[in-house]
């Protein structure tokens, strides 16, 4: 009987490494730090978020795909797992960095502001730090945007040939890059 006893116990316990280690290769996939507690995932690997945050101040909203506790602090991640680069894109930093300000309108009443958030490529885990000048720049953007809206006619932002090859709005905008 103790053995049967002992194997079974033999057996939870392998049990448990098993998933410990699927746990730990799932969060190495989605560059979530190994000391971090996942309070919310738009993936449903961990928590599936029922709706967008939106932050009324700014009129913007956004779904992270992770959001994290860090030794006390929210920490954002995004996940692009196609891409490689040894930068981070631009447009994906000031994605970053709005999810910071919408967890700080939404989720931080009772917590300091996110310092910083994740960004994950497919095999490199970028630190962006969210300082006053990178949240400048995003409500600068913001701005621009919104006037943007009510503007006749906005010229193209970048001159990227590959965009423009892959965008639904080619045949249309009269501004596509060759
Ligand atoms: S085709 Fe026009 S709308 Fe599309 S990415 Fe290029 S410039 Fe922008």
């Amino acid at each position: 009987m103790s053995g049967l006893l002992a194997a079974l116990f033999i057996l939870a316990l392998f049990a448990a490494f098993v998933v410990l280690i699927a746990a730990q290769r799932q969060r190495a996939r989605t560059g979530v730090p190994i000391d971090a507690r996942v309070v919310y995932s738009d993936t449903g690997a961990w928590e599936k978020i029922e709706k967008p945050l939106f932050a009324r101040r700014y009129n913007l909203t956004g779904k992270p795909d992770y959001i994290v506790e860090q030794n006390g602090a929210i920490v954002p991640i995004e996940v692009k797992p196609n891409r490689r680069a040894s930068v981070p894109r631009e447009s994906d930093v000031m994605q970053l960095m709005a999810y910071g300000l919408l967890i700080e309108e939404t989720l931080g009443q009772n917590r300091a502001a996110p310092e910083y958030g994740l960004l994950k490529y497919r095999d490199t885990v970028f630190q962006i730090d969210f300082t006053d000048e990178l949240r400048g720049e995003l409500l600068a953007l913001l701005d621009a945007m919104r006037r943007d809206l009510d503007a006749r006619d906005v010229p193209r932002s970048h001159e990227e040939g590959a965009r423009c090859r892959a965008c639904g709005y080619r045949g249309e905008c009269g501004q596509m890059v060759e």
